[in-house]
Formats: structure tokens, C-alpha cells, sequence
């Protein structure tokens, strides 16, 4: 391979949206030397006064800045994040409690996501051989020829042929519309009951609202709040509720009447008039979960969300996209840059784990609005931290282990916790029976029903 930006290779490489994949993408490409044009249809957000798009902030985790770390940006971004060591859970009656993410010492960060998304861009066109087209918004990609024309904000278009295009233009990509006009397809998207909103948490006399290296939650079963630190020592908070609760509230009091209800200690930290202010301020955005089989048609294939949106609720999604870049590049060198050889290779390796990863962020969707309430989940967290040493739950967060392998070890792990609980349960079950038989003969019948009972609704619970 080349060293980093000294070749000057003929081969053009189109990378289709400049967000957080398509920027780290084109670094990737820059550092073998291809001829790397990014396109991206917003203005360089750079320059921009308001930045629109999803979160304000984002969860990075190990495979997002193992990807970093391949193009040298790790540390530049880390020392810009806020370690988050655990989640605090917040009860009703204000009560807060931490659980660890994984062992001692590993923690994830919060990023935000505008200067992430800077950062990689001016990353990338520090290579001479890469060069980022903004303003330029893929309109149609012929599957037949290859040609990709773009739109110009003035209405003038540009076509161009690339020896490979890159997808990473979203959720909602132009590209794959493409491949849903071909046979042998497969694709799916779902969108979920919820919406989400975000407000600010200011400063309070200069310094964090609440404890900044936690990632907050505030579980109310079909409603969640979660908020996460920033940098100029704010918190962006995000509301997650069923869109049809979001409409019943139409007035400044009722937001403070149902932030009275569900979240009263976030009220005196968010300030009331900032609350009936900013709950109106955008309408509540919709989430989307795709899913999509094969990666790759002729000579172009996707990555990112819009390979695979997920459910923001494992904190997974740019960190899966991230990763898509790292195993598009080691299956390069694994086929010697052969795009026929590499594209039906990556589709065939990374279809499995990105599926998984939108199962599980689906699966997390539930867990973390109704579960973490329970004493019940928290026994088990605890029991699966002690349990990590030999089977992490955790290696999603914090391994490369391939997503479809961490999904069965979890699988089988959470086998052994609850069949361990189950024989646990008999034996205190069939003890206390000895001990009540032999020494209480009279009142053995009562207790033993409610403990019938209680075993019963282990059972379920597996
Ligand atoms: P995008 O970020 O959507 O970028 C796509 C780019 O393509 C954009 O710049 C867009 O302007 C451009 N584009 C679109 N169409 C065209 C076109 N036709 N022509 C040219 N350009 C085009 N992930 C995590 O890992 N951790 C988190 O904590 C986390 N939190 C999240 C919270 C929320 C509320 C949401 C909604 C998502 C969250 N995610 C998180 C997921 C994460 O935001 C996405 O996975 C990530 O943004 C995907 O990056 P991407 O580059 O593939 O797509």
C-alpha cells in the first residue's frame, strides 16, 4: 500500500454524502491513494451558521474510535468528549443511581456531533488526492451506465462516472432507491411509535447541572428521557415519547404539567420558560430502523445508515458505520483491491453483523424505557458485570468482537444466568420445604404457593 496522500492513482472513488461515515469513509480511500471526490448535498457545514441534522451529541464507543485511531483522528476527537463511566438512572422521586456500562476504568464518550463531523472533513481534504464537492446533491445514479448526476443549488447539474461509488448519503439514501428497483433485493424499514425531541440543560453557576460523566436516564416505560453532557458544560436532553403523546401537549403549562408528572427534577435544571419555549421549537423527528441485503450492486455499495439505520437506543449506529470502513479496508488488502472480489466479500461479511446490531438496538429500545425501573433488571445488571470477566454483555461496547458473535454469547450467557437463578430458586425452594415440613408442619401449604408462584414467574421472565 501507498503511503498516506503521496499517490497519484487514476482510479476515482465517489463518496456520496459528506456526514460522520462519508468523511471518515473518504479518508479511508484518500490514505490508498485513490482519487477520492466527496459529494455532499448540504453547504460545508463548517461555514454554516446553523448546522441541521440529527442529534446535537453522540455516543462514541471502542469500534467507532478504533476506526478513528486507522486514520489517525483518535485523539483529536477523544480529547474533545466527555467520558461517561455509567448511566444514572433517575426515579420518579428524584432518587438517582448509577449502573456501570462494563468493567472499572472503561467508559464511553459523548462527541458532538457538528465538530465531529468538521473534524473528519478537514481530515479529509487534508490529503491532496481527496476533494469534497459541497452543494452537490446526488439526484439519479443510472445502475445501467453509472452515471451519477447532482444537483446544483442554482438548478444546474453535473454528472460523473466513478471506477466505485461509495453510499453513505443516510437513512434515506438516493442510491439504495436504486437497488430497490433491482430483483433479489432484500430490504425493510420500520419505523417505531416513538419520536424524539431534544432540549437544552444550561449551565448552573458555571458548572454542570447534574454529574457530567454519566450518561442520564430518566425510565418512565413508554416515555425516556436521556441526557448527555457537552463541552460548554450543557446537557442536551432527549425526549423520547409515543408521537401521539407528543401531540396531546399543545400548551406551555401542559409541558410543565407533564414534566411535573414524569421528570419534576429536570424542571428547576431545565428552567420552565426554557421548557415552554423550547418544547415547540422543532416538531418531534421520527426514527427509523433499515435493513437491506446485498450491500453492493455493479460497481457501487453502501455503508452507514444507509446501509443500516438503527433505533438510536444501543448508541450503536455511527459506531456500526464507523466500523463499516474499517472492514471495507481490511478486506481490501485481504483482495488486493479488487472491487469484485472486495464488494461481494463485504456483503457477505458485514450483512450478518449490521442486522444484528439493528436487532439489538431494537431489543435496547424496550430495555431502557421499561426494564431499568425494575429491581428485577437491576439484579441481573449486577449480575452480568460480575459475570463479565467471562461473558461480556458489554463486548458490543466495548470490543470488536463481530455483533452476530457478541449477540450469541449473550444468548447463551443470559441462558446460564437465568437456568444458575432457576436451580438457585428450587434449592432455596426445596431447602425451605425440608426445613417447614420437618420443623412447621402445621403452616407448610401457605408459603409454598407464593414460592410455586415466584418460581413461575422466572420461568417467564426467560
Ligand atoms: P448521516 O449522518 O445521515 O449523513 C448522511 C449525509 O449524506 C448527510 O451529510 C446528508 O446531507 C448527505 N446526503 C443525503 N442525501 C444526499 C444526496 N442525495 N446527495 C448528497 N449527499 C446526501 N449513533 C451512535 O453511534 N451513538 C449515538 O449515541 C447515537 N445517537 C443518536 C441519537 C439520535 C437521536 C439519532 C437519530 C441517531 C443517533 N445515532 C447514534 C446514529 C447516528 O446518528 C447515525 O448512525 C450516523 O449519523 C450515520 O452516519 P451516516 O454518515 O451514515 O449518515
Amino acid at each position: 500500500m501507498e503511503s498516506a496522500g503521496t499517490s497519484s492513482r487514476d482510479q476515482v472513488v465517489a463518496v456520496v454524502g459528506g456526514g460522520l461515515v462519508g468523511a471518515l469513509n473518504a479518508c479511508f480511500f484518500a490514505r490508498r491513494g485513490f482519487q477520492v471526490k466527496v459529494f455532499e448535498s448540504r453547504e460545508d457545514i463548517r461555514n454554516a451558521e446553523i448546522v441541521r441534522g440529527r442529534s446535537i451529541n453522540l455516543a462514541l464507543s471502542h469500534r467507532g474510535r478504533q476506526a478513528l485511531s486507522r486514520v489517525g483522528m483518535e485523539e483529536k476527537i477523544v480529547s474533545k468528549g466527555i467520558p461517561m463511566h455509567a448511566r444514572m438512572i433517575h426515579s420518579l422521586s428524584g432518587k438517582q443511581s448509577p449502573i456501570p456500562y462494563g468493567k472499572k476504568g472503561q467508559y464511553i464518550l459523548s462527541v458532538d456531533r457538528a465538530n465531529l463531523n468538521k473534524a473528519l472533513l478537514t481530515e479529509a481534504e487534508s490529503y491532496p488526492n481527496a476533494k469534497i464537492n459541497f452543494d452537490h446533491k446526488l439526484e439519479d445514479w443510472s445502475t445501467d451506465t453509472g452515471l451519477m448526476t447532482f444537483l446544483r443549488p442554482d438548478g444546474s447539474k453535473e454528472s460523473l462516472k466513478a471506477d466505485l461509488i461509495v453510499g453513505c448519503d443516510g437513512a434515506f439514501s438516493t442510491l439504495r432507491k436504486q437497488f430497490l428497483r433491482l430483483s433479489r433485493f432484500n430490504y425493510s424499514q420500520t419505523y417505531i411509535p416513538h419520536g424524539y425531541l431534544e432540549l437544552t440543560m444550561p449551565p448552573m453557576a458555571g458548572e454542570f447541572a447534574m454529574k457530567p460523566n454519566f450518561l442520564h436516564i430518566w425510565p418512565r416505560n413508554t416515555f425516556m428521557m436521556i441526557a448527555l453532557p457537552n463541552l460548554d458544560k450543557t446537557f442536551t436532553c432527549t425526549l423520547f415519547m409515543p408521537f401521539d403523546e407528543f401531540e396531546k401537549i399543545t400548551s406551555g403549562d401542559q409541558v410543565i404539567d407533564f414534566f411535573q408528572t414524569y421528570f419534576p427534577d429536570a424542571i428547576p435544571l431545565i428552567g420552565v420558560d426554557a421548557l415552554k419555549r423550547d418544547y415547540f421549537r422543532l416538531p418531534a423527528q421520527a426514527m427509523v430502523s433499515v435493513k437491506c441485503s446485498p450491500y453492493h450492486i455493479n460497481k457501487c455499495v453502501l455503508m452507514g445508515d444507509a446501509a443500516h439505520a438503527v433505533v438510536p437506543f444501543y448508541g450503536q449506529g455511527m459506531n456500526a458505520g464507523f466500523e463499516d470502513c474499517i472492514v471495507f479496508d481490511e478486506i481490501m488488502d485481504q483482495c488486493n483491491e479488487d472491487f469484485s472480489a472486495v464488494l461481494p466479500e463485504y456483503t457477505r461479511v458485514r450483512v450478518p453483523d449490521d442486522h444484528t446490531i439493528a436487532d439489538l438496538a431494537m431489543y435496547n429500545y424496550v430495555e431502557m424505557r421499561a426494564h431499568v425501573n425494575s429491581k428485577w433488571f437491576r439484579f441481573r445488571k449486577n449480575l452480568d458485570n460480575i459475570l463479565h470477566f467471562l461473558l461480556p454483555k458489554t463486548i458490543v461496547t466495548f470490543t470488536r468482537i463481530r455483533y452476530h458473535e457478541a449477540l450469541q454469547r449473550w444468548h447463551w450467557q443470559n441462558k446460564v444466568i437465568n437456568r444458575g437463578l432457576l436451580v438457585c430458586a428450587a434449592g432455596t425452594v426445596l431447602g425451605g420445604s425440608y426445613l417447614l415440613i420437618n420443623k412447621t408442619p402445621k403452616i407448610s401449604s401457605i408459603p409454598m404457593e407464593k414460592i410455586w408462584d415466584r418460581l413461575l414467574l422466572l420461568k417467564v421472565w426467560q
